[in-house]
């Protein structure tokens, strides 16, 4: 997967999100929330620290769906978490 691909993942899960979460410039977070792991663009995601704690709190309790209607049928984990950019990893 490229660069442009990573900027649509969500930083903390790797859920790839139809509008860039952090905008064109990745500085402009839309503050919608991921439907998988729920974490808000632009605020649980604004740090890598933050990312990280968040992820270990999704993974935690399961790495169960926010939005359970957007999973998709054949969802997998292992292959979601891939799309994490690699400097929230
Ligand atoms: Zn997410």
């Amino acid at each position: 997967m490229d660069n442009e691909a990573y900027n649509f993942a969500c930083r903390v899960c790797g859920n790839v999100q139809g509008d860039l979460p952090w905008g064109q410039d990745g500085q402009t977070p839309t503050f919608e929330i991921c439907g998988c792991c729920g974490v808000t663009f632009g605020y649980e995601d604004c740090t890598v620290e933050y990312v990280k704690r968040s992820r270990e709190e999704w993974l935690g309790k399961g790495g169960q769906w926010f939005n359970p209607s957007e999973k998709p049928a054949n969802w997998s984990l292992n292959e979601q978490v891939k799309s994490i950019p690699k400097e929230y990893i």
